[in-house]
């Protein structure tokens, strides 16, 4: 009885082809599967694939971290409320008919040719997000602006062009692989100090793990992204930020001083050389010494309206582990 309650269930809130689709897929299975759908939007189109592939990612993102929107069910994390899909002043808001959609100016379509514009099926959506972009054009500054009319967030815009650079520049969709910031050989010790009122270079309380090690050990990124901010701040000292593809922004501080040639704007990836571990920080500019050599390593997330700290610890434990296991396959 149960089970047939849950299949109704299922059957009337979610399209059976979206529940197949995102339960019984490997990782590998589904990024190919939606790399499939962004190429598919880019034939018709013309919209590049990782322009499409950026704002799905981000979508799915901000549901994963947002209580107001539901999680992403199918292949696209693309999120249309209701009355946005089928027009504001549109008195059916279940309406999957093109036409009376459109004449509401609805933003849904149908992109996969049945005759419905159907707010759960990934291709619709994926096209109903294309078409909005093609209102304004699909050169970059276009495609910005586009983002802008539907985000109204400067924010926003510039995280998703992050994305699609990362995404252009690698060619794929897997760009999750991270790495701890110290390579293997060196000594260094760490404990869970996150939160400690005690520490050095939080920005409140200690927003990070401080790993303590000897001058000049070698600092590199954790993971693929895009070096976002570089310079001295009067607690960090010289120091690094780097925001991945998921939209989290990792924090380093107290360098000794800056791989040759960093710089803003740079695509890295794990294990790219960073920096170095020093002691920088807790006066003006080249202010060095005042406490014992470490990274203070953070970790920030994004919801699509703030920032919040969260403890690298686990992680870094986790990607300690993984960089010894792969050391030791080799
Ligand atoms: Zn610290």
């Amino acid at each position: 009885m149960r089970i047939l309650l849950c299949s109704l269930l299922l059957l009337a809130f979610i399209s059976p082809t979206c529940f197949a689709s995102s339960k019984t897929l490997s990782d590998e299975e589904i990024f190919q599967k939606r790399m499939e759908l962004y190429k598919r939007v880019e034939t018709v189109t013309n919209i590049p694939w990782y322009y499409m592939a950026a704002v799905d990612h981000y979508e799915r993102s901000i549901r994963s971290v947002r209580n107001d929107l539901p999680k992403a069910k199918g292949i696209t994390g693309i999120y249309f409320k209701p009355e946005q899909w089928s027009g504001l002043l549109n008195p059916d808001r279940k309406d999957v008919h093109p036409l009376s959609i459109q004449f509401f100016n609805g933003i849904g379509v149908d992109g996969n040719g049945d005759g419905k514009a159907n707010i759960n099926d990934d291709v619709d959506i994926l096209f109903s997000f294309a078409n909005h972009i093609l209102n304004y054009g699909i050169d970059e500054d276009q495609f910005k602006i586009a983002l802008w009319e539907y985000y109204k967030r400067d924010k926003t815009v510039g995280i998703i062009m992050e994305k699609a650079r990362l995404y252009k520049h690698f060619g794929r969709l897997d760009l999750n692989h991270k790495t701890f910031p110290l390579p293997r050989g060196y000594n260094y010790t760490y404990h869970n100090t996150w939160g400690d009122s005690r520490g050095w270079g939080g920005r409140r309380i200690h927003e990070g793990t401080d790993i303590f090690a000897g001058y000049g050990v070698p600092v590199r990124s954790t993971s693929y992204g895009i070096v976002e901010m570089k310079g001295w701040n009067k607690f960090g000292g010289w120091r690094v930020g780097i925001r991945d593809i998921n939209n989290t922004y990792h924090y380093f501080a107290h360098l000794n001083g800056f791989a040759k040639g960093l710089k803003i704007g740079q695509i890295v990836k794990p294990g790219t050389l960073i920096g170095s571990v020093g002691s920088t920080g807790y006066g003006p500019p080249g202010t060095s010494g005042k406490f014992p050599p470490h990274l203070h390593y953070g970790m920030y997330k994004d919801n699509g309206r703030t920032e919040w700290s969260f403890d690298p610890y686990p992680y870094l434990k986790q990607w300690e582990r993984l960089d010894r296991i792969r050391a030791s396959k080799k």
